[in-house]
C-alpha cells in the first residue's frame, strides 16, 4: 500500500511550489511513520480509528496523511491538498505567506 505516495505530485494543487512541502514538513510533527497501520477499534475489530476525530471507520475509508502520518477519514481529509484537513490547514497558510 504505498500506491498514494506517487499520488502527491499529481494530486497536489496546479502550482504549490515544492518548496512548501519541506517547510510543513519541517513544522508538522510527524504522529506516524509513514505505512504504519491506524488503530484499531477496540469496540469492533473490523475497524480502525480515524486519528482527527476518532470515529471508527472501515479500512477502505481512512486514508494515511502523508505529512503527518496520522489516518483521516472522509469528512477529516482534504482531497485537494491530499492530505488530512489539520495539515491543509497549514498548507494554506503557508502558501498565503508565499504570495
Ligand atoms: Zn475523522
Ligand atoms: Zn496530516
Amino acid at each position: 500500500m504505498t500506491l498514494w505516495k506517487k499520488n502527491w505530485p499529481a494530486k497536489a494543487p496546479k502550482s504549490k511550489e515544492p518548496s512548501i512541502l519541506g517547510e510543513l514538513k519541517a513544522e508538522i510533527p510527524v504522529m506516524k511513520k509513514q505505512g504504519e497501520p491506524p488503530v484499531k477499534d477496540p469496540g469492533s475489530f473490523a475497524q480502525y480509528m480515524c486519528d482527527l476525530c476518532n470515529t471508527p471507520h472501515p479500512i477502505s475509508g481512512l486514508r494515511q496523511c502523508v505529512l503527518c502520518g496520522r489516518w483521516a477519514c472522509d469528512s477529516c481529509w482534504k482531497d485537494e491538498y491530499y492530505t488530512c484537513k489539520s495539515c491543509a490547514g497549514l498548507i494554506k497558510i503557508h502558501s498565503l505567506k508565499k504570495e
